[in-house]
């Protein structure tokens, strides 16, 4: 696939039946970003990108919370879930 390819304006359906992961609209989303959409969702990929920032600073929050216990929660999270929690943290961090 060549980049005139990559950025040709096609539906969601069109991308699905082809495979791509990502299709082109050339219209602006409703936070108006100009950018790709992810086939499986629809969802413009910067509005992806900080719904993902968010997310990611409300977990670390509740973390670093949970740690410091100044967040009660209603249940006692074992160590290893807050290990797993930190895993995706990092990882979100790093794309
Ligand atoms: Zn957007």
């Amino acid at each position: 696939m060549n980049k005139s390819d990559a950025w040709a304006i096609e539906t969601r359906a069109n991308a699905a039946k082809a495979g791509r992961t990502k299709y082109w609209t050339g219209k602006l989303c409703a936070r108006g970003h100009l950018s790709r959409r992810y086939t499986s969702s629809g969802i413009c990929c910067k509005c992806n990108t900080e719904n993902s920032k968010v997310y990611q600073r409300r977990l670390s929050n509740l973390i670093k919370g949970v740690k410091d216990d100044t967040v009660r929660v209603s249940y006692r999270i074992p160590k290893r879930h807050i290990e797993t929690l930190n895993t995706y943290v990092d990882m979100l961090n790093e794309t």
